[in-house]
């Protein structure tokens, strides 16, 4: 069990939360290697180990830093980034460049360019003039890339708004008109600058149901067909994205990763055999579920206001800065009082941060013990997309990374000075 308790307080990972907020200081990020680990093994074991001709890219956009590149690495993972940034983050931690894959919705010409100075091993179309800058890169640089399109399936997912992305409302993706489409997927075919691979489709985030990953899987299939009934060419590739749901609350219903991937590898067996051809190589791009339940975030709690009758709200010394996703998109945590964890639950409060925004809210009507200034507390689930949308709001500096495992901790991200946030400054 990464979550213990012992004598009241909270262990993750074999540390004690109490010691680790007195050594690195809080807000604190605590990263659990040993259930990041385990993750990566369940999806070894239940996909690419169980279906030949796979690949998993970790959708380093959840979390990513040095260190977590090394994981991933170790782990057998391919990596998935969607800026300049982060490919150079990956570069940077001597990541095999084969094994990365570039998505996103707008890159810059910069980014393109760098991508194929480093020779990495796909980028992600998305958006019609992409292929021809890329073309034109390539064709500088006397080069050749493989890629694929990302398409807008036209599917609904059970999320948030802000994290469902396959409408056929959305920015992402290539919309499937016909003549859209066609002269898209001839131009890639025909080109001497890069190989076409495939299609690619990503439907949302935090899902817990697959229905609509197994709709944006039937569209493709057709667009495979179609692709190959049309110019005689077969894509050898296919990639169904990320976007598999963890427990946050009591209330989310989390699936395993066979939940999601056995009924569509099962669909793509078919699809193949009836079509005759040999059985593309299939990706997926998980993010949130390989780190979010890998994290927990500790605070100190600071004031407490108490409105008779009305609420009582518990502020601690961190807040939006580094989880903004409450105020984004009403996310909903649950937390515990690290030092009072077996003491009845007798209060309701609302968890606050220390930003300048009423919204600034991270568990609304927690149920906790009794809190008082100086108790720490630890929100869980927090390992994705905490740090990676954190931010320098009210000049907060970003709080440390510390990665635990088995009893041990270690410092793998700073914490931000004062002078690191105005080392850009000019007067
Ligand atoms: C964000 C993203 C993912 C990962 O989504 P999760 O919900 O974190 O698994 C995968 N693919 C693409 C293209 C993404 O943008």
């Amino acid at each position: 069990m990464i979550k213990q308790v012992k004598d009241g307080i909270l262990y993750f990972d074999g540390c004690n939360t109490l010691e680790l907020a007195e050594k690195y200081g809080t807000p604190l990020y605590v990263m659990s290697e040993t259930a990041i680990v385990e993750k990566c093994r369940e999806i070894r074991n239940s996909f690419l180990q169980k279906y030949k001709k796979t690949r998993a890219a970790y959708a380093s956009k959840a979390f990513l830093n040095l260190s977590m590149c090394k994981i991933i690495e170790r782990e057998g993972l391919c990596i998935d980034v969607v800026s300049g940034g982060e490919l150079y983050t990956a570069i940077k931690a001597n990541f095999p460049p084969e094994k990365i894959e570039f998505n996103g919705n707008n890159k810059t010409i910069d980014e393109i360019e760098l991508a194929v100075d480093y020779n990495i091993g796909r980028i992600i179309v998305d958006g019609l003039d992409e292929l021809s800058l890329i073309e034109s890169v390539c064709k500088q640089k006397g080069k050749k890339m493989n890629v694929l399109y990302r398409i807008t399936p036209g599917v609904k997912s059970d999320s948030h708004d802000y994290i469902v992305t396959g409408k056929k409302d959305s920015k992402f993706g290539i919309p499937l008109d016909d003549e859209i489409i066609f002269p898209a997927i001839e131009q890639a075919i025909k080109s001497e600058y890069v190989n076409f691979m495939g299609f690619h489709y990503h439907v949302g985030s935090q899902l817990h149901d697959n229905a609509s990953h197994l709709k944006a899987l039937e569209t493709s299939l057709k667009l495979i067909k179609d692709t190959k009934d049309k110019y005689s060419y077969v894509t050898p590739e296919i990639n169904i994205g990320g976007g598999f749901g963890i427990k946050y609350t009591d209330a989310d219903d989390k699936k395993p990763y066979s939940y999601f991937l056995d009924p569509m590898m099962e669909r793509i067996e078919e699809f193949s055999k009836d079509l005759n051809i040999e059985r593309p190589e299939v990706v997926i791009e998980p993010g949130r579920s390989i780190v979010g339940e890998a994290g927990i975030t500790l605070y100190t709690v600071g004031t407490i206001k108490d409105i008779p009758g009305i609420r009582k709200y518990v502020s601690v010394d961190g807040g939006m800065t580094d989880n903004i996703r409450p105020a984004l998109y009403q996310a909903k945590y649950e937390g515990v009082a690290a030092n009072k964890v077996d003491e009845p639950k007798t209060d309701t409060v609302t968890i606050c941060g220390k930003c300048c925004e009423s919204g600034d809210v991270l568990i609304r009507d927690a149920e906790v013990a009794p809190l008082k200034r100086g108790d720490i507390f630890a929100i869980f689930s927090t390992g994705a997309y905490g740090y990676t949308m954190s931010s320098n709001y009210n000049k907060n500096p970003l709080p440390a990374v510390v990665l635990v495992k088995e009893g041990e901790s270690r410092i793998v991200v700073k914490r931000q000075s004062y002078d690191d946030m105005i080392k850009n400054d000019l007067c």
